[in-house]
């Protein structure tokens, strides 16, 4: 049989697409780096793991319930959700992880020559989905390390369909505060969509730190981002959501592909919402002890550091960050490098348990001596 012709069946902006390459599982990591044991700082889990009643959830799922097809739009979920923020479950898109929500709105608002617009460094996956959609992603300089919302602005133009801001952003930590995000808001004036991405929302503390979601009813082209996987420790299950407004969820709807949230995830997100044993307060101080040590440790050694809300930290290293990843998994200590994030020199490291912390600054001063 002859080849595919890929030249001709694959479009150009796939061709020419970088793909993402995963990390290896873990147990190969360690063959590879010659390590016994591997401290994962790279992904900003939640070393608690998920809150008690959604571990219970997980461990009581009936095994032959696995035969069954779960809930093809998390029904119960989107109810609990809406029951929170005061709105209505039609107004919630659960996806299979908030990485999926950004293809649904991707595809249900652009089509070829539009274009998006978000920041040079932060969260790629909004600038990676558009780009192998033959979507242009515009990709504006942070101005002191946050969003830059006047740049944002000025590069708006007639097919300008979303502009995707991360509230905190990740990899900075830097945060809009309520003004900046309604004087943002007023001057876009509903005539795109502003996506706002909250995955770390249940980690900041400032007063005036915005919630989105309280936004939509005054600003219908808003559309916020929430996930499962970083405060609420179920980022094995993938399962995040979205809200907005209802006429606006109603058009993103049609480009969901149903039973992409699977029914342990559903389960174990309800169960996750109903906590009360305190996971979020244990979680928040267990990542300002972290970040109170990692700071000291750093500031010490004469490292500069960005840090502000959310479970991870950048730091800036005397020389390359790729090199430093491959010396810290020798040492068994996993961080994100940031080239990838327009970031070179500088890694990102989650703020994990104390005595991971203090591994990883063990490991450091090892490979920078
Ligand atoms: C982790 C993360 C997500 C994706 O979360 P999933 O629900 O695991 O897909 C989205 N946005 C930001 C900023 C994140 O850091």
């Amino acid at each position: 049989m002859m080849q595919p012709n890929l030249d001709l069946l694959i479009p150009a902006y796939v061709r020419e697409f970088e793909p993402y390459i995963p990390s290896k599982p873990d147990a190969e990591l360690k063959k590879l780096y010659r390590c016994d044991r591997l401290l994962r700082l790279n992904n900003n889990e939640n070393p608690l793991g998920p809150p008690p009643g959604a571990q219970e959830v997980i461990c009581k799922f009936s095994p032959p319930s696995g035969a069954v097809y779960p809930s093809g739009d998390s029904y119960y979920l989107r109810r609990e959700i809406a029951a929170i923020h005061g709105i209505d479950p039609d107004q919630v898109l659960v996806g299979n992880g908030a990485n999926e929500v950004i293809t649904f709105v991707i595809k249900a608002f652009c089509e070829q020559g539009d274009n998006i617009i978000t920041a040079d460094k932060t969260f790629a996956v909004y600038e990676w989905v558009a780009t192998f959609s033959g979507i242009e992603a515009r990709v504006i300089p942070l101005v002191r390390e946050g969003f830059d919302d006047r740049g944002m602005l000025r590069a708006i133009d007639h097919r300008t369909k979303i502009l995707f801001v991360c509230n905190p952003n990740n990899p900075t930590g830097t945060y809009w505060s309520r003004k900046i995000l309604t004087d943002f808001l007023d001057a876009v004036d509903g005539r795109q969509i502003v996506v706002i991405d909250e995955a770390y929302f249940e980690f900041v503390e400032a007063a005036d730190y915005p919630d989105g979601i309280a936004l939509i009813r005054q600003y219908p082209n808003v559309v916020v981002f929430r996930t499962f996987s970083k405060m609420y420790g179920l980022a094995a299950l993938r399962i995040g959501y979205l809200a907005g407004n209802p006429d606006v969820v109603d058009m993103i709807r049609r480009t969901c592909v149903v039973y992409s949230v699977n029914a342990i995830a559903q389960e174990a997100a309800r169960a996750a919402l109903q906590d009360d044993t305190g996971h979020i307060r244990r979680t928040r101080e267990l990542v300002a002890e972290s970040k109170a040590f990692l700071c000291e440790e750093l500031s010490k050694m004469g490292l500069p550091l960005i840090a502000g809300e959310g479970n991870y930290l950048i730091v800036r290293l005397p020389g390359s960050d790729t090199l430093a990843y491959r010396k810290l998994m020798r040492e068994g200590v996993m961080i994100r490098p940031m080239t990838g994030f327009r970031y070179p020199d500088h890694i990102r490291v989650s703020l994990a348990r104390l005595e991971a912390m203090e591994v990883f600054v063990g490991a450091l001063k090892k490979i920078l001596s």
